[in-house]
């Protein structure tokens, strides 16, 4: 800063110093930019005077003068640039304007990456649909089986699973035999778990986790009822509609540290988002999807594929019996088309050919002991007592 004088500490070069180079002091005059110290003094006249920025990071002013040309005089405050006292010849202006812009530019283009980098953002965030498509295409089996069970961790970690009860297991196993039979491709190895949970709901994650609450499992008369229901879950497995929402809410945000180069907590942001994807519903055209893929797997391992229909209605039904009660009935809740579904089921149903004998399976007495180990909660590993309120919606 100029001090109360009106100098400025500054330095000059010129070889009457000792190493060329001496200390002093610098003043701004009408008639040019005077430096002194003990040693001796100069003045550059305003006209002609040449200003440059130098030093590292050009923190220094160097005035110049074809007057005095032994002289060179500098000072490490930029403040001068803005007295009032500097005319500076035209060219002279244009020198420094020259550094100006130089500096300018480098802002501008600071401003057009960020803009580039928000323009990117927002051609990913409208084309996310496509890319999570895409990057769901090209991932491993391995990796998706790893993060249905990222999201199974955070989900149902705390549930009681009552397919592992040794009087439920082979029952279960058996009564889902046939159905995964007729279930085509091999990329999956399905685990469908029946875990404890009032609220009629089934849904998948990714790679091939299926869950089945107890409450659904009730629901139902007839074991093709439920297996209609597993079936159509697997059709969003294999269909990857878990996976591509899960990648559509992270894909973005894996987008956007790559940029900033930060890659940590990606892997966290996508069991997350993949719990967020546990309480939206699929779309309309999903669903639509999963049911045609689910009627599929039902015929072709000869199970009645209209019991589908039966349960979606008896679902339905339920909604109306608890009206204002959607949110305990999940799959209605986010399943405001399922009359919608129901018709389109029905359509299906009528056009079909072919008769389908009853599943051999002893549905009845799996029920009562599923009733059985509900009423009978082992304490030992069921740890039940953390468990949240289920407001997980579904599919
Ligand atoms: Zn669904």
């Amino acid at each position: 800063m100029k001090d109360e004088q009106g100098e400025y500490q500054a330095g000059a070069f010129h070889e009457m110093f000792a190493r060329g180079r001496a200390s002093g002091r610098l003043r701004l005059t009408r008639e040019g930019v005077a430096f002194s110290n003990d040693q001796g003094s100069v003045l550059l006249p305003m006209s002609g005077l040449k200003v440059e920025l130098g030093g590292a990071s050009d923190r220094l002013v160097f005035f110049k003068s074809a007057a005095e040309p032994a002289w060179s005089v500098y000072t490490s405050d930029r403040d001068i640039l803005k007295d009032p006292s500097l005319e500076i010849s035209l060219a002279d202006r244009q020198a420094i304007s020259k550094t100006r812009s130089l500096a300018k530019l480098a802002w501008v283009a600071a401003v057009g990456l960020v803009l580039a980098a928000g323009l990117v953002t927002l051609l990913l965030w409208s084309q996310r649909a496509l890319l999570s498509g895409w990057l769901a295409s090209k991932i491993p089996a391995e990796q998706e089986a790893k993060l249905g069970e990222l999201i199974a961790e955070q989900f149902a970690g705390s549930k009681r699973v009552l397919s592992e009860d040794e009087d439920l297991a082979g029952d279960w196993g058996a009564m889902l035999a046939p159905l995964l039979e007729g279930v085509d491709g091999n990329r999956y190895d399905y685990d469908i778990v029946l875990i404890e949970d009032s609220v009629p709901n089934a849904f998948a994650l990714p790679g091939g986790k299926i869950f089945v609450h107890s409450g659904l499992l009730l629901q139902a008369e007839r074991p093709e009822e439920v297996l209609g229901v597993v079936a159509h879950e697997i059709a969003h497995v294999n269909l990857q509609h878990g996976t591509r929402a899960v990648l559509e809410t992270v894909t973005l945000v894996v987008v956007v540290q790559a940029l900033i180069g930060d890659f940590s907590g990606v892997i966290a942001l996508a069991a997350e988002g993949g719990v967020a994807l546990l309480t939206k519903a699929h779309s309309r055209d999903a669903e639509r999807e999963a049911d045609e893929v689910g009627w599929g797997y039902m015929m072709k391992a000869g199970l009645d594929p209209a019991a589908m229909i039966s349960l979606f209605e008896k679902l339905g039904e339920l909604q109306e019996v608890h009206e204002g009660l959607e949110d305990a009935i999940a799959w209605i809740s986010t399943h405001p088309t399922t009359d919608e579904r129901v018709a389109t089921l029905e359509g299906k149903r009528d056009a079909l050919t072919e008769e389908y004998a009853p599943l051999v399976f002893d549905f009845e007495s799996f029920l009562t002991r599923v009733r059985g180990v509900l009423l009978n909660p082992e304490d030992d590993e069921s740890p039940t007592e953390n468990r949240e309120e289920s407001d997980e919606h579904t599919h």
